[in-house]
């Protein structure tokens, strides 16, 4: 596969090769179409693998496609599980994003909530959250999920082992379930299989690597 046969819209071609990438990686070859097709997608794979641009480009094409006003509240909403990686997925969506005026926000803990609450007044189209954090702004009231239609869960494993699964499922009651959901994990014990049965319908299966 390369970029051009996945069918992105200019402006994401425009950033892929700014970044100067020469080829998709696996995870991204396998998981574009069937994110493209708007399936719920469980992928195991290594850390390293470009997990991140394999659910950002297809969200926002998601995005793209339903004009939704960001000031509603978020259409893209990723859950990962710290402060470091829900930050660099966010540098990875406003670079990625920035042709296509996708706007974005991190909430994450340890740091005050005032800059991340004016941000989601402001309107964002994607928001990455770490799930403690996004927990106490939704108890506050200051965040509707109510427009959210498509759900990344990164690092899945890390999160449910970081203890974030009673938050992980307070946070998903608060999304419809007309929604695409896309599951990232490095590895597929029990824990995580339930999770992914209870959160995905019918999701496709992508296997890069062994499974531990
Ligand atoms: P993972 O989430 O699987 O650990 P990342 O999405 O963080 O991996 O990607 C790792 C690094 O690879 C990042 O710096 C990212 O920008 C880069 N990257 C992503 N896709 C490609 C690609 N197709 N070619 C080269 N580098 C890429
Ligand atoms: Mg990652």
């Amino acid at each position: 596969m390369t970029f051009e046969s996945a069918g992105f819209p200019s402006e994401i071609l425009k950033e892929i090769h700014h970044a100067g990438f020469s080829a998709p990686t696996p995870i991204q070859a396998q998981s574009w179409p069937i994110a493209l097709q708007s399936h719920d997608i469980v992928a195991i794979a290594k850390t390293g693998s470009g997990k991140t641009l394999g659910y950002l480009i297809p969200g926002f094409i998601h995005l793209k496609r339903l004009h939704n006003n960001s000031k509603m509240g978020p259409t893209v909403l990723v859950l990962a599980p710290t402060r470091e990686l829900a930050t660099q997925i966010e540098d990875e969506a406003v670079k990625f994003g920035r042709s296509s005026r996708i706007s974005c926000t991190c909430l994450y803990g340890g740091a005050p909530k005032g800059p991340q609450l004016r941000d989601l007044d402001r309107g964002v189209d994607v928001v990455v959250a770490t799930p403690g954090r996004l927990n106490d702004i939704l108890e506050m009231r200051r965040v509707s999920l109510r427009q959210v239609s498509y759900l990344v869960l990164d690092e899945a494993d890390r999160m449910l082992d970081m203890g974030f699964e009673p938050q992980i499922r307070k946070i998903v009651k608060e999304i419809p379930h007309r929604r695409q959901t896309l599951m990232f994990t490095a590895t597929w014990p029990k824990e995580v299989r339930k999770i992914a049965a209870d959160l995905l319908v019918h999701p496709i299966q992508v296997n890069i690597g062994s499974i531990d």
